[in-house]
């Protein structure tokens, strides 16, 4: 763990213009920054950043947080590896709690694998750029195989000589030892212990994680001989563990967030040529069968996947056997034919990015389908075979079984009884049976899943009466904001807005119950610190969700607010009526709301009670109710009235 100083230091220290402009050209306007957006695609800029409050907001996407929200979503990092990563921005030296001894061990381990990866790739580059031998043979491959040095630059492509002790020598010379260089699979052990180079006049592609550390190689000969192997790869170590690695993640991260979909090709070449001609969000598997770990990575960009392969490749009957997991996990995958003889890199190298994404677009068959027309092919006229395929199909569909995958597992359903020619109702009826079964197993099994939601009777909380407003929601967000942005403001003679807030809104009519824990915190500090927390509190509240809410809240009003002036015809509304305005609307929410419930609370009462005087007065009561909830609901413009909610 980080430690809160550190953490401190480096949000102090991150300015988030310098941030986001590393990444994107902004302009000033006004007091704001704008500029394209980078996690979708415009033509207008929607993106506003805030130097003054730290934050940014995008108006087309609804993207919006602070700096390390930013760092986060843009490099696909988690929280810790984004302070990290602005940590290393500038140059911060992060202190972290204390750990168990073999998880230093384990990430010291890590750590040394790290730096040698990376000396041995900048040392490959090296060669392939600035000797001879890389340049007459590494080089000249490269050229021969339609690649530009930008894009070997790119993706860090080496050469390694025939030399046996080539890498191996410099490498001891410089002080790293023979056992971590053999760990990192960089070099290998001849009798009498004696150390040879592993890659051998071989192209050198380093393997990158999400975040860009190079965790391994893969390297690739460039004379085809018999005895030896096409590619050589990184045996497993802390770092470089195949199931969790997908080549080309790195350099593709933002193409696939930006298009919400991922390219899987089998090989690096492949990935590498794709991008060169434009297609950037791409990923090669190496061959292997999907594993849930690589599908977790893909998740974090996009739920869609689109497998290219061509019709004699037999790394895609690996890929295929990954399917069933990735449509469990509610992955909506595609399949692509490519043109007989083609891979994508011989496609697209003939055809450009354009007919390229034509030829993906026209061909795509979904993975239902796909089983379907290969299984229909095979069976023919034969019963007993077709029976077994029906039940194939409706195994495979069974696994698109989550509540937001319905429709999908309809359209499936309506495709397979057509093609199948079986009746949808019977379909459907073995598609229950086999989800029943499965339940019934995992229920029985000694480390029984947990029951899906559905199946758990849940209590609900005796509940207020259903509410007349529009996104009860935001309206409680907007509580929070009120009080982060003028807390500490006067509200009248004697209090504060925050003392009066406490004073009106007790937590119970607090529905959300991030925002009550909030709330309950902020009265708390208020309470026993007389401390105000404000926005930048929130904006670097470690909750990720809490930031982006915020910083979405203020960003809205900062752009609202000018509106105001124009609408109203009122050039310059003093600031204490804005928030006085701002308070009051926010807090008629909380008052109709307790009308609300107080009328509820009379009618349940007044079902019991005999005695005619005692029902007399609380009717008057009822109907005082009554009134001054209309006289709220007028006020607070945005209200929605809907007269029959008890
Ligand atoms: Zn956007």
């Amino acid at each position: 763990m980080i430690k809160a100083n550190s953490i401190k230091e480096v949000m102090d220290r991150a300015d988030i213009i310098d941030i986001v402009g590393s990444f994107l050209r902004v302009k000033k306007r006004g007091a704001n920054y704008i500029g394209n957006c980078p996690f979708h695609n415009e033509k207008t800029p929607s993106f506003y950043v805030s130097p003054s409050k730290g934050i940014f907001k995008c108006f087309g996407c609804g993207k919006a947080g602070n700096v390390v929200t930013f760092v986060q979503e843009h490099e696909k990092l988690t929280y810790p590896e984004a302070i990290k990563w602005l940590a290393d921005y500038y140059k911060i030296k992060l202190e972290e709690t204390d750990r168990l001894p073999e998880q230093i061990a384990q990430q010291q381990a890590g750590e040394t694998l790290r730096i040698i990866n990376e000396y041995a790739a900048n040392f490959y580059q090296d060669t392939l750029f600035k000797q001879e031998e890389g340049q007459m043979i590494g080089m000249a491959y490269l050229k021969q195989r339609g690649l530009r040095e930008n894009i070997i630059q790119l993706f860090r492509l080496g050469y390694a000589p025939l030399q046996a002790d080539y890498f191996c020598k410099a490498a001891i010379a410089k002080g790293y030892n023979a056992g971590i260089l053999l760990k990192a699979g960089l070099v290998k052990e001849r009798q009498g212990g004696i150390f040879n180079d592993n890659y051998r006049e071989r192209i050198i592609f380093p393997i990158q994680s999400l975040s860009g550390r190079v965790v391994g190689f893969g390297a690739r000969v460039i004379k085809n001989t018999d005895h030896a192997p096409k590619y050589i790869n990184t045996p497993e170590n802390e770092l470089y563990q195949k199931s969790k690695i997908l080549y080309g993640l790195y350099q593709s991260r933002n193409a696939i967030g930006k298009l919400d979909e991922c390219l899987l090709v089998e090989g690096y070449m492949d990935v590498i040529s794709l991008h060169q001609a434009g297609v950037q969000n791409v990923v090669a598997s190496s061959g292997t069968s999907l594993t849930e770990d690589q599908l977790r990575l893909i998740a974090r960009l996009t739920k869609n996947l689109v497998i290219l392969y061509d019709g004699d490749n037999a790394g895609i009957k690996a890929a295929l056997r990954g399917l069933d997991m990735a449509l469990s996990q509610s992955f909506n995958v595609q399949l692509v034919l490519l043109p007989k003889g083609e891979d994508p890199d011989s496609f697209v190298q003939k055809n450009g990015s354009d007919a390229f994404y034509q030829y993906v677009k026209e061909n795509k068959e979904d993975v239902i389908g796909f089983r379907m027309r290969i299984g229909v092919a095979e069976v023919g006229n034969d019963p007993v075979k077709k029976s077994k395929l029906v039940n194939e199909i409706a195994e495979t569909i069974s696994l698109v079984n989550k509540a937001e995958d319905f429709s999908l597992q309809a359209h499936y359903i309506k495709k397979a009884s057509a093609l199948l020619d079986v009746e949808e109702a019977g379909l459907v009826q073995l598609i229950n049976q086999i989800i029943r079964n499965r339940v019934d197993k995992e229920r029985k099994s000694p480390q029984a899943a947990p029951l899906p939601p559905s199946e758990t009777p849940t209590i609900d909380p005796p509940a207020l009466p259903q509410s007349p407003l529009k996104s009860e929601y935001e309206y409680e967000w907007q509580l929070l904001r009120v009080l982060a942005e003028y807390g500490s403001e006067m509200y009248n003679d004697t209090q504060t807005v925050a003392s009066f807030i406490h004073a009106e809104v007790e937590p119970e009519f607090i529905k959300d119950t991030l925002v009550k824990e909030l709330y309950t915190h902020y009265v708390e500090k208020l309470v026993t610190e007389n401390t105000f927390l404000d926005v930048a509190y929130y904006l670097q509240h470690s909750n990720p969700a809490v930031a982006t809410k915020m910083a979405s809240l203020l960003i809205a009003r900062q752009e609202i607010s000018p509106n105001w002036s124009k609408k109203y015809g009122i050039d310059s509304t003093p600031a204490s009526i804005i928030s006085k305005n701002d308070v009051d609307s926010t807090y008629t929410y909380y008052q109709l709301k307790k009308t609300i419930a107080l009328q509820k609370e009379t009618l349940e009462k007044l079902k019991t009670i005999t005695d005619p005087v005692v029902i007399t007065k609380m009717m008057a009561y009822f109907q005082e109710l009554r009134a001054l909830e209309k006289e709220l609901a007028q006020k607070h413009e945005t209200v929605v009235y809907k007269s029959n909610r008890y």
